[in-house]
């Protein structure tokens, strides 16, 4: 399945997060010697356990809730982080990124589903805060784009519908605020039962799961 998916991707130019969450390090691993070496995990604790485990040259990617309190321990060695979904988590990512003397590459989340249940930035915060003079300060984050989550439904053009608001809203910042940026590329959308919607409405990196390592339990 890795493979086929890979293949898939390799097309496009997608980057592929294989999301690990409660899987053993054992099928990680095993996903490792085949040649993929973006991994996505949702939870704090068992990305540190993971990390600490697994070899060196795994990008480790957060895509869940983050708490900022528990920001601290994965800031040494996280490659990216999907869920920026807070000024005040962003703030901490930058002092604890500048802690580590690193700048942490970060998504920008916004909330595209209809459910109450997920996370995500406003537009006018995120607009707020480019032009604020606080913004300046923020020397140990880099912005690279921007993450959404689609409705949990069968409903594939809602799914589309919402796909696009996604690449609208990194269309208007990339135009009006990373013009300049070089980082400012990333569209993180698309899971295992959503992902070819999400590549064909402009998706550069899909988060897939159950897809790669079978069903969750
Ligand atoms: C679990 C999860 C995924 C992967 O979901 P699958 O349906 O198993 O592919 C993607 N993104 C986030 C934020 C997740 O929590």
């Amino acid at each position: 399945m890795l493979q086929q998916i890979t293949e898939e991707l390799k097309q496009t130019n997608t980057t592929l997060v294989a999301v690990s969450k409660t899987k053993p390090v054992a099928q990680i691993l095993e996903m490792y010697h085949l040649g993929q070496r973006v991994f996505g995990e949702n939870r704090v604790q068992e990305l540190v356990e993971k990390e600490g485990q697994l070899p060196k040259d795994i990008e480790w990617h957060l895509i869940g809730h983050l708490q900022t309190n528990k920001v601290k321990y994965i800031a040494p060695f996280v490659a990216m982080i999907h869920s920026i979904d807070s000024i005040k988590l962003l703030r901490e990512v930058n002092k604890q990124a500048k802690k580590n003397e690193r700048v942490i590459p970060v998504l920008l989340q916004f909330k595209i589903a209809e459910e109450d249940t997920k996370y995500g930035l406003e537009m006018s915060e995120v607009i707020e805060l480019l032009e604020s003079d606080e913004f300046s300060t923020f020397q140990n984050v880099n912005i690279c784009g921007v993450m959404g989550m689609a409705t949990f439904t069968s409903d594939k053009e809602q799914v589309r519908e919402e796909f696009r608001i996604l690449h609208h809203i990194f269309t208007q910042l990339k135009n009006q605020h990373f013009d300049t940026s070089d980082d400012f590329k990333e569209i993180s959308m698309g899971m295992s039962g959503d992902y070819q919607l999400a590549i064909e409405e402009g998706s550069t990196m899909v988060r897939i799961g159950s897809l790669l390592f079978g069903v969750r339990y």
